[in-house]
């Protein structure tokens, strides 16, 4: 293969925030698989409630089920303790064989990238592909990475042909389309509140979620206990 795009969350739950920005990178550099990569235990969010992996997972892979080139990985369960995103990336890398690899997060994760566990190394195991986010984009996210990344920093129009990356060093895309503001946090609250969040994720993942009583008072799951 030749480009394969990896997107790595906690996806609790997944949601059209998540959705509509991976559609967009799927098309602008056209992956021939972009695999969803739910993870077990996120090193910046131990002590935080988190739904079951089961459950975010089968969502994702609810979610992801109409297109043929999204698969979902469930690498991350296969360790325990808390799973570092550049352990998970290098072996992904060798599951998944391409010519390319790009790991895509959105603009919130990317201004905290200077934090994360070996994030040098990580960025020099895949292309980055930052997805807009409307809380931090433009200057203001250039201003809170490490300042040795801004040459490696390019801006991307959606469906713009990106031709190949040359010499080794990876680069990091801004995937420059339109912002999706929707974020889980918010959507566990409208639940928790007994509000519809039918308009903000597929009806496959609100049915689930409507199933098995998840992030509701008294229900199944961590958020609802
Ligand atoms: P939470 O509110 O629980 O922190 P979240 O909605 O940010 O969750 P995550 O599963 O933590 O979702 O996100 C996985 C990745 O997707 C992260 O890199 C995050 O920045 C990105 N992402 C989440 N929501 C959006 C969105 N609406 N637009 C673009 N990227 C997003």
């Amino acid at each position: 293969m030749k480009r394969v795009g990896f997107f790595g969350g906690t996806f609790d739950p997944v949601h059209l925030g998540h959705l509509a920005p991976a559609v967009r990178a799927l098309e602008t550099f056209r992956f021939d698989k972009l695999v969803f990569v739910p993870t077990a235990q996120p090193p910046h969010k131990l002590g935080e409630p988190l739904t079951p992996f089961a459950h975010r997972f089968a969502m994702v892979a609810l979610a992801t089920q109409l297109n043929d080139q999204f698969l979902v990985s469930a690498i991350e369960a296969e360790r325990s303790g808390p799973t570092y995103t550049v352990d998970t990336l290098r072996l992904l890398r060798d599951r998944f064989m391409a010519e390319q690899h790009f790991f895509l997060m959105g603009s919130d994760s990317f201004s905290e990238i200077g934090t994360w566990h070996h994030w040098e190394e990580l960025l020099d195991l895949a292309h980055l592909v930052v997805l807009h986010r409307e809380t931090v984009w433009g200057e203001e996210l250039a201003a809170q990475v490490p300042g040795g990344l801004r040459s490696r920093m390019r801006t991307v129009e959606v469906l713009r042909d990106v031709p190949d990356a040359e010499g080794a060093q990876r680069l990091i895309y801004l995937l420059a389309h339109e912002p999706f503001p929707i974020s889980a946090t918010d959507l566990r609250e409208r639940l928790r509140l007994g509000l519809t969040i039918h308009e903000l994720v597929p009806p496959e993942v609100d049915r689930y979620i409507v199933k098995h009583r998840l992030y509701r008072q008294g229900g199944e799951g961590v958020y609802g206990s």
